[in-house]
Formats: C-alpha cells, structure tokens, sequence
C-alpha cells in the first residue's frame, strides 16, 4: 500500500490554535504525503541513500507551499531551512549519500533533509520546471514498487534532459560542504563596463556553480548566465550606464553562504525591485545591522514594517533596536499605526512587542484592547507582554488568570510578565512549578528563572534559584549538550546584574560557591 500515511497528532489543531497556524506546522502534512511517491511507490535502495526519500519530500514542502500560498511563502520556508543547515558545523563534513554511519538515526540530519531540499531545489532551477518534472516522473515510472538510488535519479534526469549530471551528483550527492563566497563589484567609467568578483573560501575544491546575474539599468534587470569554475572568477558586462543594483544568483537558489558588499544604497534598491522573498531578506539584514548608525538602513527597515510577506514584517518588528533613540523616533509612528492596522496575527504581536518596548503609557489602552478582543492567542500574549512593560502592577494581575490550564502563548506570556515584572510572590510561584514539572517539563523555567536571578533584591530567592540551576548543570543528560556552560553564565550574568544593589556581596558569594560545584563536579 503506497497511499497509507500516518501523521502525528500535532497536526490535529482546535481553532484557536489554527488562527495562529504557520506554514512551519503545516508542511509536515505536505512532506507526509509526498513520502506516497517517494518513499513508498520507490523506496530508497539503503539507509544511505535515504535522501531519495528525505530530501525529496524536504523539497515537496516549498513546492507545496508555492501552489498553496505562493512564491514568497516556499522561498521563506526554503530559505529558513537552508540557513538551519548552514548554521550547522558539524554537518559540513557529510557527504548527501554516505556509505559509513554508525546508526541509521545517523542519516536523519539536516544534510539529509534540508541541505537536500535545498540542493533539489537547485537542480529544478537549472533544469527549469518541464525538464525536472520529467525527470522525476520518469524516476518513478522506472523503478516503481521498487527502490531507488541517487544515480537512478540521476539516470533519469539525465534522459529526459540531454546533459551530463556526474558534475552536480559528484559535488552535492557524493561530496560535502558547501561554497563559501565573498562577491565584490567595480563599475569602469571608462571602458563601461561592470565586473563582479566571486571568491570561494572553502576548503578543497572550488564547487561548479551556474547562476544568473542581473545587472539594473534604468529600472530593468540585463540577465546574465554564467558558470563558476574556478576558487576566483569576475564576470563582466558592458552597460551604458553604472548599474542601480548588480544581484548575483537572481534565482536565489544557490546552496552557499555569502558575504555581498555592494553598499546598503544597492541593498535598498533591491529591496525595492528585485523579485524574490530573499531578495527582500538579504536587504532587511544589511539594513537591520546599520540601523542605529545610518538614516537610511533605519528608513529601509520601517518600510519592511510593511512588506507584503508578513514574515518579512515579523523580522523587520523584532529586529528594531527600540532603545535607540532615533531607532524610536522614525517607527514609533509607524508601529502606532500597524497597531491598528495589522492582520496577521504575528505580525501584529511583532508591531506590539516593538511598542511595548517604548514604555510610553499613552499605548496602554490601544495594548489592552487587543489583549481583551484579539482573536488570535498569540496577539493577546505579546498585548500582555507589552502591557508588562506599560502598566507592570495591571499586568500582573492580569497575568495571574493563566496561572492554571492556560493556552501556550499565554502561559509563556504570563510567565514572561512574572520573570520582568514581578516581584517575591512571583517568585515562588515559579520556584514552586519548577519544583512540581518532571524531565523536560522543567525547561520552560530555565528562562524566566535567569532573569529573576539578577532582577530580585532578595537573597533567599536569589540562593533558592541558583540552587535549582545548579541542580540541572549537574545532571548528566544535560552536561552532554552543555547545558552547564549556559548556567554558569546565566548564574554568573545574574550575581553582575546584583552589584550596585544592598545584598551584592552575599549574592556574589552564592553565585561563586555554585558556580564551583558546578566545575567540580564531573
Ligand atoms: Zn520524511
């Protein structure tokens, strides 16, 4: 039976929960599915070559949501994982299709998975849609209610394409790693001419890499295909005039990590015109890390407060450094008004996260409203979240309403009100729920525990938390993913916080004795 899926309960949602619903908790579904053609009507040959399976239903869920939601939505889902495997250091060594592991749980990893998405996704780029559905149709025609290898895919990609594919399998199936590039641009006035230089940094070879480079002139992309081959290569084109933007990899498809120095003039014109979700992405980054510095970066940012994708409006809310004054001055009108404004329930609990932080009392009521009447559970937590900040006595009381069976956004608000804004009581309500969670239940109080540690003037409640943090650094378990390290920071960052106040010194010397235990324990 091909057609049998089973999905994790999570998936079953109330309707509260579906009104906060992203895309990030609905693409299991997809993949699920798509595991009917890849998986069950050709299954993978061997654990090693898990990726015809994995990678491709990795991939089906982009694909998913392009049909369902649109371009902007798969680009946000693909670029999200993608960074996930970039991030990871360890998986930089492990080649797609791997012959040595030491479990098969080995081979459920982000090369496996997100990498292999991503490097599916390049391949239908360069391929282009009717060439790469072909090929994967003919994949499954070829070896169905059988098993599948990563050269059958190949095998057939090549068929139905009329090109040599050993280049891309050897360097993304059955290689590891990934480019890791700088790209820097000269215009010459003279000979009219822009070049662009593209170095890779990796260690061993430099991988082969067909892109697209569009050059702006006038308002219109001049599209240029190009290969990489070489560690170092400048590509050049003629143009009238200095392009407005020069955008290297104009498909964004590219599996590699870049440092782009193009000036943040480029980066907000390509903000402005260039197509693509990560077009959009890489220019609100450059922006979000010179807003403090630069009028511009700062007025790039408040107009990503309004992008069309609301996650580009999320990441453009959260990245606000509000405690910069002028920072402040140029979105807190805009944030006043998306207060009103906004929709999406993410969004809006970015835009109020933002306000909050402005601790000005005239948006209390504008917060409270939305705490009251939102629908959405997420937008009512970060209203009471915002309102710690506005009204710290009103949020407490209000907060103490999920102290019991409440939903999770509310429960994590509630505990974020406590953990900023409360005081003794607070305290031992979560000392207490600490005490009372078993195994993994006792996580969620990690956080807000820190952040008491250095807030309350009481050393009876300073020593009763460095207690139980000291407790869960010498669990074992937990040692194993460094959980120690962080909790002596944490405890050592919160005895810091105390200085200055009158209990300094014994707090300091409890924060000491735990931190040695800790380190002396093994
Ligand atoms: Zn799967």
């Amino acid at each position: 039976n091909t057609t049998a899926t089973l999905h994790g309960e999570q998936v079953q949602m109330t309707d509260k929960e579906l009104v906060d619903r992203e895309y990030s908790s609905e693409s299991v579904i997809a993949h699920e599915l798509f595991h009917q053609w890849f998986g069950d009507y050709v299954t993978a040959e061997s654990w090693s070559n898990l990726t015809v399976n994995e990678s491709m239903a990795d991939f089906s869920e982009g694909l998913y949501a392009e049909y369902k939601y649109g371009q902007d939505a798969a680009d946000a889902h693909n670029y999200r994982y993608l960074q996930r495997y970039l991030g990871s250091k360890r998986d930089v060594t492990k080649n797609l299709v791997r012959f040595h592991y030491d479990t098969q749980e080995d081979m459920f990893d982000l090369v496996t998975y997100q990498k292999g998405g991503a490097i599916v996704q390049m391949l239908r780029t360069y391929l282009g849609d009717d060439v790469f559905f072909a090929g994967l149709q003919k994949y499954l025609q070829d070896n169905k209610f059988g098993n599948g290898e990563a050269h059958q895919m190949r095998l057939a990609m090549e068929a139905v394409s009329g090109k040599d594919l050993n280049w891309f399998y050897n360097q993304w199936y059955y290689g590891a790693g990934h480019p890791v590039v700088s790209i820097d641009y000269a215009w010459d006035a003279a000979a009219k001419k822009q070049s662009v230089t593209v170095k890779q940094t990796q260690d061993g070879h430099p991988f082969e890499l067909p892109f697209t480079i569009d050059y702006y002139v006038n308002g219109k992309p001049v599209h240029q295909q190009v290969t990489m081959t070489e560690a170092t290569q400048t590509f050049t084109m003629p143009l009238a005039t200095k392009p407005m933007l020069v955008n290297v990899d104009a498909d964004k498809t590219l599996l590699w990590k870049k440092t782009d120095n193009k000036p943040l003039t480029e980066f907000a014109y390509q903000y402005k015109v260039a197509p693509r979700f990560v077009d959009r992405a890489e220019a609100l980054e450059a922006a979000l890390a010179k807003q403090t510095t630069d009028a511009s970066a700062r007025s790039l940012v408040v107009s990503a407060l309004s992008d069309k994708y609301y996650q580009l409006r999320v990441a453009a809310a959260e990245g606000l450094k509000m405690d910069n004054k002028d920072v402040a001055k140029a979105a807190a009108p805009v944030l006043r008004k998306l207060a009103t404004t906004e929709k999406e329930p993410h969004a809006l609990a970015a835009v109020l996260g933002a306000l909050g932080q402005l601790k000005d009392k005239k948006d209390e009521k504008l917060v409270t409203k939305e705490l009251a009447g939102n629908p959405s559970l997420t937008v009512q937590g970060a209203a009471l979240r915002a309102l710690g900040n506005l009204n710290a006595p009103e949020a407490l009381t209000r907060a103490k309403a999920y102290e019991v069976d409440a939903p999770a956004p509310l429960g994590a608000a509630m505990l974020s009100v406590y953990a900023r804004q409360g005081g003794a009581a607070q305290w031992a309500f979560i000392r207490d729920r600490f005490d009372a969670a078993q195994g993994q239940g006792k996580f969620r109080y990690l956080g807000p525990m820190n952040q008491m540690l250095g807030r309350l003037d009481d050393p009876k409640a300073f020593s009763e938390d460095v207690t139980r943090l000291q407790q869960m650094a010498m669990l074992p378990q937990l040692k194993a993913y460094g959980y120690d390290k962080l909790a002596i920071a944490a405890i050592q960052k919160g005895a810091e916080a105390q200085k200055g106040k009158p209990n300094a010194a014994q707090n300091q010397a409890t924060a000491d004795a735990a931190v040695q235990a800790i380190q002396a324990a093994k």
